[in-house]
């Protein structure tokens, strides 16, 4: 076992027990800095719960651009952005396990936001060169992939920046934002964040059609 396995096991072993006592699982995520990075935003158990909450907010996000693309009559297109949008849902978190990377440093920034942008750019500007995709609004295909991964990245920031330990949006700057609604372990809000974008994502879907 590793020793991150180990902590990771150690910190379950200790939510379990909180729970048995009637204490929150998670505690709030300032107090989550000193424990396992797994434990945050999303990575391994308990915060898993948190993974939720990101689902739901790029759903969110998705669902205005659902609407869009599905009434203009781009439905398979739609539905690889939102699976695409889903996928990357959590990507900025690949923080923990970057060796040297601060949790909630460069991945979590618009910066890093632009940067999965160009390489969606750089893909989707490849691809139309052999194949052929009808886009919207006269969008070239690399345009349409800057937004797609852009977007996915800075769905990933909203759902963070509702926390205390907030977003720093313009890294390397170190200001940072926080709307301090709710910790990252909250049921709560991560049920109900993801209740409301499958919601949103059905009725924008019902209205488009
Ligand atoms: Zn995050």
């Amino acid at each position: 076992m590793t020793p991150g396995r180990a902590l990771a096991g150690d910190w379950t072993r200790a939510a379990a027990e909180a729970t048995r006592r009637g204490a929150p699982a998670g505690g709030s995520v300032i107090g989550a800095e000193t424990r396992p990075a797994s434990v945050m935003c999303g990575g391994g158990e308990p915060a898993g719960v948190y993974r939720t909450g990101h689902l739901g907010v790029s759903l969110l996000a998705f669902a205005p651009v659902g609407y869009w693309l599905v009434s203009a009559g781009f439905v398979a297109l739609a539905f690889v952005t939102a699976a695409t949008m889903c996928y990357l849902a959590m990507l900025p978190d690949v923080d923990h396990r970057l060796p040297g990377i601060p949790h909630r440093g460069p991945t979590h920034s618009l910066a890093f936001a632009a940067l999965v942008g160009g390489a969606f750019a750089l893909v989707a500007g490849g691809l139309s060169r052999v194949l052929s995709v009808a886009t919207p609004a006269g969008l070239s295909m690399a345009a349409f992939g800057f937004l797609v991964g852009f977007g996915s990245v800075f769905a990933h920031l909203l759902g963070d920046v509702v926390t205390p330990m907030g977003v720093r949006f313009l890294w390397p700057s170190s200001r940072s934002w926080s709307l301090r609604l709710t910790t990252a372990d909250s049921r709560v809000w991560n049920g109900g964040l993801f209740a409301l974008g499958v919601f949103a994502v059905a009725a924008s879907t019902y209205l488009a059609l």
